[in-house]
């Protein structure tokens, strides 16, 4: 009963939910802004050296050396599997 989800609709996840608003006011990650940049505890290394790019809507640890989309980064945290996270998603974007 897999539920399918159009390239659309994941498209518009990783891209219209700003990562760092989903990240500070959504996962409850630790975050701060240091030298002009948001900067968020990596949830992988816990570690701070990590950055968002706005124009990508991407988040990256430098020292895990990974980049972590919308999506990626809620599966992580919430520890939820892709159908959960996207549905979390879906949901929190119908709030905002
Ligand atoms: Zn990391």
């Amino acid at each position: 009963m897999e539920k399918r989800f159009s390239k659309e609709t994941l498209r518009r996840l990783r891209n219209d939910i700003p990562i760092h608003i989903l990240i500070a006011d959504f996962l409850n990650l630790p975050h701060k802004i240091s030298e002009g940049y948001f900067r968020f505890l990596c949830p992988e290394c816990s570690e701070f050296v990590t950055a968002v790019n706005p124009r990508t809507n991407l988040s990256r640890c430098f020292r895990c050396e990974k980049n972590f989309n919308t999506i990626d980064i809620t599966m992580i945290v919430k520890r939820l599997n892709f159908r959960e996270a996207v549905e979390y998603l879906l949901s929190i974007r119908r709030i905002g």
